[in-house]
């Protein structure tokens, strides 16, 4: 491909989304492609954070919970990521961890399949899931006296699925791969299988088009502080298909999950719909940070909304892979995201036998933050380059540019310096 950098220009001053770039707060002279693990700062969010510190907390005190609306954050930032989700008003709360969400849906499901179908006692994902979601699945799979199935690849999920399956747990978009699942196939499978669904939308929100209640899913997570940029530990969000959700009270029944919590009773009834998956209370300085990297959304919507930010996040993914291909040929990289724009997520992932971990750091001593993500070959799983696209901020230069620092710590063999080979703590 000939694409030169004066091309990757004329693309972005072509971009209707362009203008959108001008919400956050970037670092000078960095190109950013770590939106997916942790999203960027809007402008918006240190004065917010502030006042709701200065003037909400400092002035208004106690009073703050009934007069500034903290006790109702969480359904009303709920309400706006709703909507990126394809999920209604009122079905979807901010809470808690992604980790903790995912215990309370997963409890709920086999719970419900307890109570419907008890010879249904697997659990189906993928080997390749993230792992605290596999980690969550095998404790509860221990409690509830089932077993966790754990399939290679998507194409051996339907497979995977029959009498036995209790419940189908998947991130739709994989962390590893970038491979985008197919909610509506996948949901209907589960279904004809007697399964339930527990969709992982932590690199889907915000990311590519999800549309929960058309697909028929059944409970869903996601995370605060990747593409929806609510600062690093944001609250994380959850939801349940409202055909089920009073049909079982999570088991963190806690008192922000009670019908009236300041009746102060020593009976725990759960609050109607989706409310009962609070637990504590609401972390109001971080929802407030939240609630900015949510709005950076809503400004999308003029210009076309999710269909708009698939658009570009697929433009950008494809001009990434096309230049991978054309000026880095010949250096070991393998592409292990899907080249097929259906089945691809908001991010690139690519393999080299040797060396991911140092070329991750040697393009981070030049500014293109990227990530590494560890493999492991008992399990088949290669060590992996991500790179994670954000269309409100990445730029198609940023994609040429980024390409081609990686083309040079390729060619000069720059990776090998020693100092990229110190493992840190987080990677
Ligand atoms: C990032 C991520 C998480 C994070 O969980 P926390 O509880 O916020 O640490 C969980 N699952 C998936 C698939 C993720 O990508």
């Amino acid at each position: 491909m000939n694409l030169t950098r004066h091309d990757a220009l004329a693309l972005d001053a072509a971009d209707p989304l362009a203008p959108l770039r001008a919400q956050f707060d970037l670092p000078e002279g960095q190109i950013y492609l770590d939106g997916n693990s942790l999203g960027v700062l809007p402008r918006a969010t240190a004065a917010r954070v502030q006042a709701v510190v200065t003037q909400e907390w400092g002035q208004g005190l106690i009073g703050s919970w009934n007069s500034a609306g903290w006790m109702t954050l969480p359904q009303r930032i709920g309400d706006r990521i709703a909507a990126l989700v394809g999920a209604g008003d009122g079905e979807l709360v901010v809470a808690d961890s992604t980790s903790v969400n995912l215990f309370k849906v997963l409890s709920a499901a086999l719970r419900l399949q307890q109570a419907d179908a008890p010879q249904r006692r697997v659990i189906v994902s993928e080997r390749s899931n993230f792992p605290t979601d596999l980690y969550i699945a095998e404790s509860l799979a221990r409690d509830h006296g089932c077993t966790l199935r754990l399939v290679a690849g998507p194409q051996d999920l339907v497979a995977a699925l029959g009498p036995d399956t209790a419940v189908l747990m998947l991130t739709h978009v994989n962390y590893r791969t970038g491979w985008l699942h197919d909610m509506a196939a996948l949901t209907a499978a589960a279904h004809a299988a007697g399964a339930l669904t527990v969709w992982d939308l932590a690199h889907s929100a915000g990311a590519v088009p999800v549309a929960l209640k058309a697909d028929g899913a059944d409970f869903a997570v996601g995370c605060g502080y990747k593409y929806l940029n609510g600062g690093p530990g944001a609250p994380a969000f959850v939801w349940v298909n409202p055909r089920h959700v009073d049909r079982f009270s999570q088991p963190l029944s806690g008192w922000l999950g009670h019908a009236a919590p300041f009746s102060f009773v020593p009976g725990y009834q759960p609050a109607a719909g989706i409310s009962r998956y609070l637990c504590g209370t609401p972390p109001v300085l971080s929802l407030a940070a939240l609630e900015c990297g949510v709005d950076t959304f809503h400004a999308a919507a003029p210009m076309g909304g999710m269909g708009a930010i698939r658009a570009k996040s697929l433009a950008l993914t494809r001009l990434l892979i096309a230049l991978v291909d054309a000026r880095c040929a010949g250096q070991g990289l393998s592409l292990v995201s899907p080249r097929d724009d259906a089945r691809r997520g908001s991010q690139v992932c690519l393999s080299r036998a040797e060396g991911a971990y140092a070329i991750v750091q040697a393009l981070i001593a030049r500014g293109v933050v990227g990530d590494f993500r560890a493999g492991d070959a008992a399990e088949r799983l290669p060590d992996i380059l991500r790179f994670g696209v954000t269309p409100l901020y990445t730029r198609f230069v940023d994609v040429w540019d980024a390409v081609e620092h990686l083309r040079q710590v390729l060619d000069s063999a720059e990776w090998q310096q020693p100092t990229f080979q110190q493992r840190k703590a987080v990677t």
